[in-house]
């Protein structure tokens, strides 16, 4: 939470900007949007005008609530492209997988026919996905025991035999983590 004002006169330069495209604000109505949006940062203002700028459907100024409006959609965009950027760093980029997390196996052979197989990649993404595919497939197996889990819609079918990277001491609230992770 900040205290500091936008600077009067670089509010005041945006609220122009859009009064040459819509109406001018006279120095009373100035006052009241400068009161209004004086905590919000001068980059968020200068977004949500070019926002505005591009958008607003109205001969007039923009109101208030209008203003508000293309503010909120800015702070969601940053907030969105932040959460995206956190997550890069915190998985990394992978070059086999193209971040995918899965990748392409060498085809299986049954009776002479190829099969063709992915799998989870060895990087960080690729076992984030198959513990969420572990957890499924448990889930799966417990609701429906006959149910295999290649039955189960939106899983990969992995023909490799290897060991759950899951802690077995994992809770099951970090499963449910992973899971609304990996479906989001
Ligand atoms: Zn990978």
């Amino acid at each position: 939470m900040t205290n500091s004002f936008i600077k009067p006169s670089l509010f005041q330069d945006e609220m122009n900007r859009l009064g040459a495209m819509f109406t001018p604000l006279d120095a009373k109505k100035m006052d009241i949007y400068y009161d209004e949006f004086k905590y919000v940062s001068i980059a968020t203002i200068r977004e949500a005008v070019r926002v505005l700028v591009g958008q607003h459907p109205f001969r007039r100024f923009p109101l208030p609530a209008e203003l508000w409006s293309a503010i909120a959609a800015v702070r969601k965009k940053a907030a969105a492209r932040r959460y995206a950027q956190e997550a890069k760093e915190q998985l990394g980029e992978c070059s086999k997988c193209l971040s995918m997390g899965w990748k392409k196996i060498p085809d299986k052979y049954i009776e002479g026919i190829p099969y063709s197989y992915v799998t989870f990649c060895d990087c960080r993404i690729g076992q984030r996905m198959r513990s969420a595919f572990e957890y499924k497939k448990r889930t799966a197996e417990r609701e429906n025991p006959k149910l295999a889990y290649q039955d189960i819609h939106g899983v990969v079918p992995d023909p490799v035999e290897t060991e759950s990277i899951e802690d077995e001491n994992l809770k099951e609230q970090n499963n449910d983590d992973h899971q609304r992770e990996y479906e989001d």
